[in-house]
């Protein structure tokens, strides 16, 4: 682990995370990557999502609103509800879920619901993030189960497929 503070060679916007991320966290999000891609690659939302328990891989997921026709099959909503039914639980709280983009108000929802114990995103979403951008669920601090948070790993990636994505549809 570096022991400075700096980020070298990246530009960042200011909202990524102030340390360099885990090699885990980053295994975690190139795996969530991985999964926006190939949503992309159907016609998908490029969002992708992947559950990981120490270190291992339990299960991951990308957008599937197009195909189901159901606006709330978001990534990280349906990775969480594998990842429940595979590890036969009712919470994640030794798991991280990884996600490419900040968590929408309903999947924050399910995140607090599902006890999960860290949360770690790319890009932020201006327009309905609600761990951080618009609001903040998982800290909220009327909560009893509160989440460990990092938001803005390798943010520009995770954006650039969105940009990318919806670029192309315009
Ligand atoms: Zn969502």
């Amino acid at each position: 682990m570096r022991k400075t503070r700096e980020k070298a060679g990246e530009g960042g916007k200011g909202k990524g995370p102030r340390l360099p991320p885990s090699p885990t966290d980053l295994a975690g999000i190139e795996a969530a990557l991985e999964e926006a891609r190939r949503a992309a690659s159907i016609g998908e939302v490029p969002v992708g999502a992947a559950v990981l328990r120490d270190g291992t891989m339990v299960v991951c997921a990308h957008n599937e609103t197009v195909g189901r026709r159901d606006p709330t099959a978001h990534a990280e909503l349906l990775a969480v509800q594998r990842a429940l039914s595979l590890l036969q639980t009712d919470r994640l709280g030794d798991c991280t879920l990884y996600v490419t983009l900040e968590p929408c108000a309903q999947c924050a929802g399910a995140i607090v619901l599902a006890k999960v114990g860290r949360v770690v995103f790319g890009a932020y979403d201006p327009k309905a993030g609600m761990v951080g951008s618009l609001g903040d669920v998982l800290r909220h601090p009327g909560l009893n189960h509160r989440v460990e948070v990092i938001g803005g790993v390798e943010e520009e990636e995770c954006g650039a497929l969105l940009r990318a994505f919806f670029g192309e549809r315009r």
